[in-house]
């Protein structure tokens, strides 16, 4: 059962940390609160932090409930894609429609974490499955140098979201860093990050590099050094290289 007939779905893909993995798209092709050196949907033209409805919640609910009626099936539904999924200001009525069509297929969201400092973020949030955030930055200069983000967004803000949500909810939580060679693989970021996640209540931290051709001239981390960064950050670690991002990089629509 493919989504090739629907705006707002694609896939499933196969994924790394999901499985089989139906793609719901909720904003259109890279809006995003960042604009991230290793990001591979192409130059950022809709850099934002403006919640709005940019795709409507009703009808990603009835492509979600048609694909289900023709047999759809898949291991996750899973709001992501184009960018940034929590910048569509009808998230939670978006999760409590999926979940509301009563497949038992669970609902997970990739997000980069940024809206995580506001408190309807985080409720919005609730009623997922999984959330898989990112984390990829130690401190306000690496994050403005990975990232890219928006003049106005913090990182202490977006770690103490982060935080606050990690604290409150009842599903699993997957957090994602994503290294490059050069840049966030040092012993010295490692050591921050490694102190940083002690204060996070995360079920898994993911360790990503980069697989296929990014954006920017940036290097993948070698599956060695990946190794003894795992190694270094304990027992929730996990190496997911192979390993993409659960994105469609811009193939949107397709399996
Ligand atoms: S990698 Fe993700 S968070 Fe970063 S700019 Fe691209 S869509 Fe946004």
């Amino acid at each position: 059962m493919s989504a090739n007939d629907y705006k707002h779905l694609f896939g499933p893909v196969q994924s790394s940390r999901l499985g089989r993995s139906l793609g719901i798209d909720l904003v259109p092709l890279k809006t995003c609160t960042y604009n991230c050196l290793y990001c591979q949907l192409g130059a950022s033209a809709k850099t934002t932090q403006e919640r709005r409805e940019y795709v409507s919640a009703a009808e990603i609910i009835s492509e979600v409930k048609s694909w289900l009626a023709k047999g759809g099936e898949a291991d996750y539904l899973t709001l992501s894609g184009s960018g940034e999924p929590t910048l569509n200001c009808r998230l939670g009525k978006i999760i409590e429609g999926i979940k509301g069509l009563g497949s038992g297929i669970p609902l997970a969201v990739i997000t980069n974490g940024s809206l995580l400092c506001r408190p309807e973020v985080r409720d919005e949030l609730m009623g997922a499955d999984v959330v898989l955030p990112s984390l990829d930055a130690v401190d306000e200069e690496s994050f403005r140098a990975i990232n890219r983000p928006l003049e106005a967004l913090e990182y202490d803000r977006i770690l103490a979201g982060l935080r606050d949500f990690s604290l409150v909810f009842r599903g699993e939580i997957w957090l994602e860093v994503f290294l490059l060679a050069g840049v966030n693989d040092s012993d010295q970021h490692i050591e921050k990050l490694a102190a940083l996640l002690e204060t996070i209540s995360a079920d898994k931290i993911q360790l990503n590099t980069v697989s296929r051709p990014a954006g920017e001239q940036v290097e993948r981390v070698s599956h060695r050094r990946l190794e003894e960064i795992r190694q270094r950050l304990g027992d929730k670690a996990e190496v997911i290289v192979g390993g993409e991002k659960e994105r469609p990089y811009g193939a949107v629509n397709s399996s």
